[in-house]
């Protein structure tokens, strides 16, 4: 039997790094689709001296002060940032692209980081808040977590076409949208860091989406996580392989 699935998406992970997979063991073809679906390339962007236009622009946008250490901290940390990302994230994506078979319906993105006070991270555009990532963040968040949160922000692009198809959209289309908005994206959480055996990780955005965030994360983390569970969101996404064939 295979050594774990953690470790052996690890390897996987380094391979994807390396080359389109094209070549991929016996057992890695076992755990994963035969003909692999190519991971998208994401490209995290905060130029110096000053960051991005939008964080040139984000004191008069949003009427708070930008914090300057933030801003060069951001700027010196990137490609840090970025070697995380590459380092983890592969592997959330190689587990979700192979789980539900359904490409990501881009080859590369670009993220721009940010450390705007007050403004969120988000998929459209697509914009990571790094300031609870950086040593001066009052409670500085573990690096995993900047990688989990790429992820998710990703996950809202790569479900948006199970959007107008969804059954279970309708059966909660009273709630929310950024309720709606975020079902199949926890169920793909649920579904990838179960697959990677990160039971603390799915602890921790677990508590964060119940305690942290806005009531229509925890309203979604509730149905995903306690009235549903992740396997009819994620059997909705398979379906949408097989309507793309
Ligand atoms: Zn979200």
């Amino acid at each position: 039997m295979i050594c774990g699935m953690r470790s052996l998406l690890r390897a996987l992970a380094i391979t994807a790094a390396a080359a389109p997979l094209a070549h991929a063991s016996p057992l890695l073809g076992e755990a994963l689709a035969a003909d692999p679906l190519p991971i998208p390339k994401v490209y995290l962007l905060y130029p110096g001296p000053r960051g991005t236009i939008f964080d040139v622009g984000c004191e008069a946008l949003v009427k708070t002060p930008i914090n300057p250490v933030a801003v060069e901290e951001a700027v010196h940390r990137a490609p840090e940032l970025q070697a995380l990302w590459d380092r983890g994230g592969p592997e959330y994506l190689a587990v979700t692209l192979a789980e539900i078979g359904v490409p990501f319906p881009y080859e590369e993105m670009q993220a721009a980081l940010t450390v705007c006070p007050g403004v969120r991270s988000m998929s459209t555009p697509l914009m990571l808040n790094v300031r609870r990532f950086l040593s001066s963040a009052e409670r500085r968040d573990p690096d995993w977590l900047f990688v989990e949160t790429v992820y998710h922000e990703l996950m809202h692009t790569y479900v948006r076409p199970v959007s107008a198809v969804s059954e279970l959209r309708k059966k909660y289309a009273t709630e929310d949208a950024v309720v709606l908005n975020h079902l199949h994206v926890m169920a793909l959480e649920r579904l990838v860091l179960s697959k990677l055996e990160r039971a603390d990780y799915l602890k921790r955005i677990g508590d964060d989406y119940r305690t942290l965030l806005a009531p229509a994360h925890k309203r979604a983390w509730t149905i995903v996580d306690e009235i549903e569970g992740h396997e009819p969101f994620i059997k909705e996404l398979k379906e949408l392989a097989s309507r793309q064939r």
